[in-house]
């Protein structure tokens, strides 16, 4: 693919330093939620680490799709409006103290224990 050569003038300047500083500014801010964490509890509820959590900035967009997956532990059937799906229901991810849309440990700590998962461990 080729694309057209771009116009660069005093606007097209003036909108890309906008833009960029926009996205610094973002960026900025979302790091300054995920290291205060001030929805903890919230957050919590949802099973959900920092970097998921919406609130904090995640842009979780996906592609306009309803998409469905079973639960990576228990086989559940998770439904979602678009393609950015949750891996986990919200009952085993809070079991296993994992977030339920990356599968990372809720609190982004790494584990001590070497216990796997428990593939169906709430008998549903
Ligand atoms: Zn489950
Ligand atoms: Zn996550």
């Amino acid at each position: 693919m080729k694309r057209d050569r771009i116009k660069i003038d005093l606007v097209s300047i003036e909108r890309n330093t906008r833009n960029q500083k926009y996205w610094i500014e973002e960026m900025t801010s979302r790091m300054r939620m995920i290291n205060e964490d001030k929805e903890k509890k919230q957050r919590l509820e949802i099973s959900e680490c920092v970097l998921c959590y919406q609130p904090y900035g995640s842009g979780r967009q996906g592609g306009a799709a309803c998409t469905s997956i079973n639960c990576a532990l228990c086989d559940e059937v998770i439904t979602c409006g678009n393609t950015s799906i949750d891996i986990l229901c919200l009952e085993c991810a809070k079991h296993e103290k994992l977030c339920k849309h990356c599968g990372a440990d809720v609190e982004l700590k790494y584990r001590k224990s070497r216990k796997q998962p428990e593939f169906n461990s709430l008998n549903k």
